[in-house]
């Protein structure tokens, strides 16, 4: 999960990396007296539009404020702004900071050489893509070892690579070691500043922050739960994460998948995509109901992707190892009469493995006029797509 600039202020906040003070605001009144605040100990705000996109000072997001009228006016001019197809709902009003020099430091997971790997420039504020396009040479890049990681030897090391003067090498290493404790300590795989900047009177302050949290690792990382975005997020997503079902909504589809076990699920999704093709149809998403396909479980999996207005017709692929098929056909019976009215959309399924036999046999019996059985996955996908073309 990406955080917002605010969110990933706390945390840096929380780790001892210095910040400057903030507050969050929905409206041009909340900003009017965060800047209120804030201008008690200064004469400068910032006033920031809360996206989960970078770019946000060249799109207009990020403007200077010197009184709280000001700061209103800006926020005005944020709050509701498009920025890359992100709409603006909140803006960080921020104690302004007198930049003498911007720098940049990122800390992320380098999955091909299994390490970390942190980056570093005396060259911050712009586009870390275009300074390693452009000058390569000017972005250093240090490997981290997950088993130490950034400990003061490793930050010297990182300022080191970098070129920071003599006299910033110290200052700069101690917050370079606490971002490492931000990145570590909150199971983070990304964890960015740009800038990381030296005010005038001389302090290092992360300016902007951009971190991602491992959602693998949400289930030691309980506080993470309160930084997701109700307002963003997807509806059934959050539904289907409440029932503690797997599932993620796909772009464009309409065919909903519902298997066991998340390999076949993932091949279901793929010869759904294949036979699609002629019909025009794709599959619409991800849903892995696990090895206890009991009848709660099944309903609510249905019910899941039953909201779901793209979805024109269901395939429910269910391999019986564990669970065996009777007990997932039994589990089909009793969701449709839980569902009830609710209901409405064309069911194929495809059962096989342990007890398919029986399996076959009480879906027959019930005899329900929106599932219609087929004996193979090619097939059932093949029934599944033009159903959902129709
Ligand atoms: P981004 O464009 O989305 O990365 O947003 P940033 O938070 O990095 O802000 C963009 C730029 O605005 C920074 O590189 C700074 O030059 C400028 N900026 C941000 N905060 C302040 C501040 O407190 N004082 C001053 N003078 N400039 C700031
Ligand atoms: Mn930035």
């Amino acid at each position: 999960m990406d955080l917002y600039e605010y969110q990933a202020r706390d945390l840096f906040a929380k780790h001892g990396v210095p910040v400057l003070a903030g507050r969050v605001a929905a409206t041009s009144d909340e900003a009017f007296e965060a800047a209120t605040e804030l201008l008690k100990d200064g004469d400068l705000v910032v006033v920031k539009a809360q996206v989960k996109t970078g770019g946000r000072g060249k799109a207009g997001g990020v403007k200077l404020a010197r009184s709280a009228e000001e700061a209103r006016e800006k926020a005005e001019e944020i709050l509701g702004m498009d920025i890359k197809g992100h709409t603006v709902h909140r803006v960080l009003i921020a104690s302004g900071a007198d930049i003498a020099e911007e720098y940049y430091f990122s800390i992320l997971l380098d999955r091909s050489e299994r390490r970390y790997l942190a980056m570093c420039s005396v060259e911050g504020g712009m586009e870390i893509e275009q300074l390693a396009a452009e000058r390569p040479e000017a972005l250093a890049k240090v490997p981290v070892n997950p088993n130490v990681g950034v400990d003061a030897a490793k930050a010297r090391e990182i300022v080191d690579a970098a070129g920071f003067s003599e006299e910033l090498k110290g200052a700069v290493a101690d917050v370079i070691v606490k971002l490492g404790e931000v990145y570590a300590g909150e199971d983070a795989t990304l964890v960015e500043v740009n800038p990381l900047v030296r005010t005038t009177d001389g302090q290092i302050i992360a300016l902007d922050g951009k971190v991602t949290v491992d959602d693998n690792a949400r289930f030691r990382q309980p506080e993470h739960e309160a930084l997701v975005d109700k307002q963003t997020e997807n509806p059934l997503e959050a539904k289907a994460k409440a029932l503690g079902l797997n599932y993620v909504k796909l772009e464009g589809g309409s065919v909903g998948i519902i298997g066991n076990g998340a390999g076949l699920v993932m091949s279901t999704l793929d010869v759904v995509a294949y036979a699609g093709e002629k019909f025009g149809v794709g599959p619409a998403n991800f849903l892995d109901i696990g090895g206890g396909a009991d009848a709660t479980v099944m309903s609510n999996g249905l019910d899941v992707i039953l909201g779901d207005p793209d979805v024109k017709s269901v395939f429910v692929n269910v391999f019986g190892g564990i669970t065996a098929c009777d007990q997932v056909a039994t589990g089909i019976v009793k969701a449709l009469e839980i569902l009830g009215d609710a209901a409405t959309k064309p069911i194929v399924v495809r059962l096989d493995g342990n007890n398919v036999a029986e399996g076959r046999a009480i879906l027959n019996e019930a005899n329900h006029p929106l599932v219609t059985l087929v004996d193979t996955m090619d097939g059932a996908a093949v029934k599944a797509a033009e159903l959902a073309a129709k």
